[in-house]
């Protein structure tokens, strides 16, 4: 990755303008940027053809101080140590916002999970798995599904790390499938979590619900959750981009035949009744809310001043450079940052751990209501703090995230 677009980098700018707000002491800071533990792994898999091939794995533990480590594990050829750090960093701050006892942590491998088979997807997460075993837990860091990663794959983890005790530990991971103490509910609470955001931002902002335009960057877990949800309660999802393109239709894309579509492509591309179009094209579109779901940087200084959104709702993880959170700043649009709207998922990761050491598991509409409560509860401390400290909504996130991470520190103190 280029070092101007270094996610590291660009997330520790903000989070400093954030712990100086908080008048956080020096060394504090230096503590709360630097993560506890980071584990580089060689995850060695016999290929299908007989070779053997390693790829890079990470674990970055970023800080434990009130709870466990929680975070995904990304599968992805760009995967890089700086972008794991960035995103245990992230977690770390998510999961205080929502206020879960959870510290934050984010795992990766530097690889295409599409080139490989599903035994070779099998062997690799073991591998990894395998390394990780002495460093992960329920009491200690629990994975869960990100980029390129899902239920399956938590279910290998999961056999893997059950087989190395000798008992089934379901705890060890969350995002599991339901028949092996998974959530009701964990699969679209990302994008549900982000839905009740974007819902109670128009509140806010007085805008009435029906008819507006919505533009999605992205139609993987998220993504395609929120164009669904979007879709269900009325809104007109008109332009979608995924890797390989991007399709916009006016008077609205029809999701249900969409999904159809990409069940069986993989792609949204091709898709008909509508028309194509360059993927990076989609953000100059009109619209009324723009949900960048993808990868990181991807609304820069370029592209960021021909936004015509009136709302940005952040369903990925770091998505918009502090460049150009200026821009939209400047524009007057209403930004729900990355902590606050795509924290459902690790949200109902949370009542997935909770039901697991109960054994005792809620049902769909539980899981749901509570979901909203916290999202709302979260949503209302962020915009509230926004208004009374007249600050942008994205430090106004951090403020709260970065300052109860900060209170468990200094209770516990640097030991010894
Ligand atoms: N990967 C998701 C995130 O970035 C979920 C993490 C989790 O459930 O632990 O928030």
């Amino acid at each position: 990755m280029a070092s101007e677009n270094n996610v590291l980098k660009m997330l520790l700018s903000r989070v400093y303008k954030a712990m100086d707000l908080l008048n956080i002491k020096p060394g504090y800071k230096k503590y709360l940027c630097e993560p506890r533990k980071t584990i580089e792994v060689a995850v060695t898999v016999k290929m299908d053809n007989g070779d053997i091939d390693i790829f890079k794995g990470y674990r970055v533990q970023h800080n434990t101080n009130r709870g466990p480590a929680k975070g995904g594990i990304r599968y992805h050829p760009d995967v890089d140590i700086d972008e794991i750090k960035a995103l245990a960093m992230i977690m770390t701050w998510k999961c205080a916002l929502v206020n879960i006892p959870f510290g934050g942590a984010k795992g990766g491998v530097k690889v295409d999970p599409e080139k490989l088979s599903i035994r070779e997807l099998e062997n690799l997460t073991r591998r990894y798995t395998s390394e990780l075993i002495p460093n992960i837990g329920p009491e200690k860091d629990i994975p869960a599904p990100d980029m390129g990663t899902n239920a399956q794959v938590m279910a290998w983890i999961l056999d893997t790390f059950s087989i190395d005790r000798g008992y089934i530990v379901p705890g060890v991971v969350t995002g599991k499938p339901i028949a092996l103490g998974g959530s009701q509910g964990r699969e679209d609470a990302t994008s549900r979590g982000c839905v009740y955001t974007i819902l109670s931002a128009l509140k806010v902002l007085n805008i009435d619900t029906t008819d507006l335009d919505v533009i999605i960057q992205g139609f993987g877990n998220v993504g395609s959750n929120c164009a669904k949800i979007l879709y269900d309660l009325g809104f007109k999802v008109i332009a979608i981009s995924d890797v390989n393109g991007g399709i916009y239709n006016k008077k609205g894309l029809d999701i249900n035949k969409l999904l159809e579509h990409m069940s069986k492509k993989k792609t949204i591309v091709g898709f008909k009744e509508c028309d194509s179009i360059e993927g990076s094209k989609i953000f100059e579109l009109d619209c009324d809310i723009l949900i960048p779901a993808a990868l990181e940087n991807q609304i820069t200084i370029e592209n960021a001043p021909k936004i015509k959104a009136r709302i940005v709702a952040e369903g990925a993880n770091a998505p918009t450079t502090p460049d150009a959170d200026e821009i939209l700043l400047d524009k007057k649009v209403f930004l729900i940052p990355d902590i606050l709207c795509n924290a459902g998922g690790v949200t109902v990761s949370y009542f997935e751990w909770v039901q697991g050491n109960d054994a005792y598991f809620w049902s769909k509409r539980r899981v749901n209501l509570q979901l909203r409560d916290i999202m709302e509860k979260a949503f209302y401390e962020v915009y509230n703090c926004h208004k009374e400290k007249n600050i942008d909504m994205r430090t106004a996130a951090n403020l709260i995230g970065i300052g109860r991470v900060a209170e468990a520190v200094t209770l516990r103190g640097i030991y010894p």
